[in-house]
C-alpha cells in the first residue's frame, strides 16, 4: 500500500475516466467509490491505510482469503513456465488437461463429465444456453429454443444471460433481448404473489406455474430451465429444499435441460461443494466461475453431464462441433490457479467451515433483527446472507437509498466493508473466516443499523 506512487493523484482521478459496472457514471463522480489498495487474509486495506473486514469476499469469489499463498505461487510459477497458450482446435496445454480431470472428480456426485472453459460467469451462462440449444438440435428437436428462469435470479450481463435475468433493470435499456425467455416467480417468502410466507407452499406454486407454462407453450419448444440453487445477487433468496428437486423432476419428464447457475454457489459458498449438491440434485449442466480461481484470475467453466457429453461426441460434423469459445478459454494461469484452489478448498476444510460459520452468521443476523426495526427480513445459507432493510416493518417499505448509504458508511468507519444492493445488505465473506471475525461483522452491522435508523 505504501508503494502507491501518489495517493492524491489516485484520489483525484477516482471514477473520472473509468466507468464502473452497475453504476451511474455521474453519481460515481459525485460520490466516488472507496479505494482499496491492498488485502490480507479476510481483510482489505484502503488507500488511507484503514483495515476492514471484507464482508464481501472480493465479490463472492475470494473464498480462501486474499493472501492464499499457494494460489499466488502457482500463478507465478505458471507465468514463468507458460503464461499463455490457446486451447482452440489443434493445441492445448498440460494445466487445462489436469484441471478437467480435477473438476470431473470434484463434481462426480453432480455427474459432471466435461468442462468447457470461459472467462467468467456471464460467459459460462451464455455457453450453457448455446450448448443447450445445440444439444436439442443434436437430439433432433431444433424447435426447443425457449428458456425458463426465476425472477430475482441473476445470470450475468451478456445478451443471453441478461435475457433470462429475473430483474427487468438488466434488460430494459438494451431491448430487444433474446426472444422466448420466460420468468417464473421467485422462491421469496418475504415478498411473493402466492399470498403465503410458507416456503414449501411457494415451491409448490412455482412448480405448478412451470407445469402450466409447459402445457401452454409445449414442452417441445423449451430448451432449458436455469436456476441459481440459492439466488445470490437478487438478495440471497434461499428456496425451500423441495424446489430444485421438483424442478429437476419436471425438466426430466419434459425433456428440458436443467442448468444450475453455480457461479456463486459452487466451491463451498452454501456450505456444500455446490448448490446442486446442497439440494441433492444432479443438473444437466453447471455454470461456474468466481471462486474457481479464488477470484485471482477471470476463469469460468461450464460443465456438462455424461448424456450431453456423449450426444456431442457422437454427433456428426457440424452438428457436434462447438462453434463457440474465447481466446482465454482454459487460460494456463487461470487453470493453474483453479487447480490449486480446488486442492486448498479440500485441504483446508473450507466447505465445513462455511457451513459452521454460516450458522453463526445467521444467528447473529437474527439477533440484529430482534434489535433493529429496520431489519425486515434475514436470509442466508452457508456464507451467503442478506439483511433486507425497511422503513416500515408492517408495510415492508424498502429503506431509502440515503439510509442504506449511511449504514454502509458507519460500518466502514467501524472497520467492516459491506455491500449494498437496493435495500439489501449482502454478506459474502471469505469462506475461511473465523468465529471472532463473525463477531466483528455483527458489531459492524450493529453500528451501521444504528446509523441507518
Ligand atoms: N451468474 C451468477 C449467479 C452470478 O452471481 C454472476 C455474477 O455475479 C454471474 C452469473 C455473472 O458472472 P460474471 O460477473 O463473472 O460475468
Amino acid at each position: 500500500m505504501n508503494d502507491l506512487r501518489d495517493s492524491n493523484f489516485i484520489k483525484a482521478n477516482n471514477a473520472r475516466y473509468g466507468w464502473h459496472p452497475m453504476a451511474h457514471p455521474g453519481d460515481m463522480q459525485a460520490n466516488p467509490p472507496r479505494i482499496v489498495t491492498a488485502a490480507e487474509g479476510v481483510e482489505v486495506i484502503d488507500i488511507d491505510g484503514h483495515r476492514l473486514l471484507d464482508a464481501v469476499g472480493g465479490l463472492w469469489n475470494v473464498s480462501l482469503g486474499h493472501s492464499a499463498p499457494a494460489v499466488k505461487q502457482a500463478m507465478i510459477d505458471q507465468i514463468e513456465r507458460l503464461a499463455f497458450y490457446n486451447t482452440f482446435r489443434g493445441t492445448t496445454h498440460d494445466r487445462v488437461i489436469e484441471l478437467s480431470v480435477a473438476l470431473r472428480e470434484f463434481f462426480a456426485p453432480e455427474g459432471m463429465e466435461r468442462a468447457f472453459y470461459t472467462s467468467g460467469g456471464s460467459d459460462s451462462i451464455d455457453t450453457a444456453l448455446r450448448l443447450a440449444r445445440q444439444y436439442q438440435r443434436i437430439k433432433g428437436q431444433p424447435e426447443r429454443t425457449r428458456f425458463f428462469s426465476l425472477k430475482y435470479g441473476y445470470h450475468g450481463t451478456h445478451f443471453g444471460g441478461a435475457s433470462i435475468n429475473g430483474s427487468n433493470k438488466f434488460r430494459r435499456q438494451y431491448e430487444p433481448m433474446l426472444p422466448g425467455c420466460h420468468h417464473l416467480p421467485a422462491p421469496y417468502p418475504y415478498r411473493n404473489e402466492f399470498g403465503t410466507d410458507d416456503p414449501a407452499a411457494i415451491a409448490q406454486g412455482i412448480a405448478a406455474r412451470f407445469e402450466a407454462d409447459i402445457a401452454f407453450y409445449g414442452a417441445d419448444t423449451i430448451a432449458a430451465f436455469v436456476m441459481e440453487p440459492v439466488l445470490g445477487s437478487g438478495g440471497v433468496i434461499v428456496p425451500h429444499e423441495t424446489l430444485m428437486p421438483m424442478m429437476r423432476d419436471i425438466c426430466t419428464r419434459n425433456g428440458i435441460l436443467l442448468i444450475a447457475d453455480e457461479v456463486i454457489c459452487a466451491f463451498g459458498r452454501t456450505g456444500s461443494e455446490s448448490g446442486s449438491r446442497l439440494w441433492g440434485v444432479q443438473p444437466d449442466m453447471m455454470a461456474t466461475a468466481k471462486a474457481l480461481t479464488n477470484g485471482f484470475f477471470p476463469l469460468g467453466a461450464t460443465l456438462v453431464n455424461g448424456t450431453i457429453a456423449e450426444a456431442f461426441e457422437t454427433a456428426s460434423g457440424a452438428d457436434g462441433t462447438i462453434s463457440h469459445g474465447y481466446t482465454n478459454s482454459g487460460h494456463p494461469v487461470g487453470a493453474a490457479a483453479a487447480l490449486v484452489t480446488l486442492e486448498e478448498v479440500q485441504k483446508q476444510g473450507v466447505v465445513a467451515n462455511a457451513k459452521a460459520r454460516g450458522e453463526q452468521l445467521l444467528a447473529a443476523l437474527e439477533r440484529l433483527k430482534e434489535k433493529h426495526d429496520i431489519v425486515g427480513d434475514v436470509r442466508g445459507k452457508g456464507l451467503m446472507a442478506a439483511l433486507e432493510l425497511v422503513s416500515d416493518r408492517a408495510a415492508k417499505t424498502p429503506l431509502g437509498k440515503g439510509a442504506v448509504q449511511a449504514m454502509f458508511d458507519a460500518a466502514y468507519e467501524d472497520g467492516v466493508m459491506l455491500r449494498t444492493s437496493g435495500n439489501n445488505i449482502i454478506i459474502s465473506p471469505c469462506l475461511v473466516i473465523e468465529r471472532a471475525d463473525i463477531d466483528r461483522l455483527e458489531a459492524g452491522l450493529d453500528t451501521g443499523l444504528k446509523a441507518a435508523a
